[in-house]
């Protein structure tokens, strides 16, 4: 079973959205786990305090090691790795994403106000990685947004195995365009090709409409591919 640990201050955050659809489902036939810890059990006082000011000064507040460092430890090491949802880590890609579907698991910290004491990043080897350039006000819906997207590649999880290794990112292109029913939609046909029933002909058409987006959305992407393909 692919285990998810998640530490959080909002552990009612979990599983949420993920309850439903594909990945409710695998969760109820038992295809993986979750685990949502609450950071706020692992805290020293009674207020169960788990941040504090800033070393240095400045606005906002910091999560304390100490209390992670208990979080984490109270979790049975079986060598997941350790991921912390951060603005500033390595932007999350698919091949990152397969990796984790195929090991054991993950466990996921969440940040909250200005992010974690430094030392714990070091401390309990924590791999820093970000949903996108933009700023969350805390770590579970990257954290959401992760496990989804290892989840739905578990075996069993898709309908069809093989819908996964046509989408965008997996051969290094965006996702050819889409179309059904009806055939006429405000004036506009579905492209001739695709109704043709000539499969080497859709094949030709997918290939080259999933390069000209590529080229056309990202060129990042494309400079990648036709270095590859080289
Ligand atoms: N002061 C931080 C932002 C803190 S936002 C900075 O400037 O980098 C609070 C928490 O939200 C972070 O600790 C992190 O867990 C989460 N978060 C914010 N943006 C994120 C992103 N793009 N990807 C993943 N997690 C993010």
């Amino acid at each position: 079973m692919w285990r998810a640990s998640v530490l959080t201050i909002f552990p009612e955050m979990f599983p949420g959205p993920l309850a439903v659809s594909l990945a409710g489902k695998a969760l109820g036939a038992g295809i993986w786990s979750l685990d949502a810890i609450d950071i706020r059990d692992h805290a020293a006082d009674k207020h169960r305090t788990v941040d504090d000011t800033p070393a240095g000064g400045g606005p906002g507040m910091v999560m304390r090691a100490d209390v992670l460092a208990r979080a984490i430890d109270a979790i049975e090491d079986d060598g997941r790795p350790r991921l912390l949802m951060s603005a500033r880590g390595t932007p999350l890609m698919q091949a990152r994403i397969a990796e984790l579907a195929i090991g054991a698991g993950v466990t996921i910290v969440c940040g909250r106000f200005e992010g974690v004491d430094e030392r714990l990043i070091a401390a309990r080897q924590i791999e820093e990685v970000s949903l996108g350039d933009f700023v969350l006000s805390g770590g579970e819906i990257a954290a959401l947004a992760l496990i989804d997207a290892c989840v739905r590649l578990l075996p069993g999880v898709m309908g069809k195995e093989a819908s996964a290794a046509e989408e965008s990112f997996t051969q290094g292109l965006l996702e050819y365009p889409q179309y059904t029913r009806p055939a006429v939609f405000e004036g506009h046909a579905i492209p001739e090709v695709l109704t043709s029933g000539d499969h080497a002909k859709v094949a030709a058409w997918r290939r080259a409409e999933a390069e000209r987006l590529t080229k056309e959305r990202r060129p990042d992407l494309w400079a990648k591919y036709l270095e590859r393909k080289t």
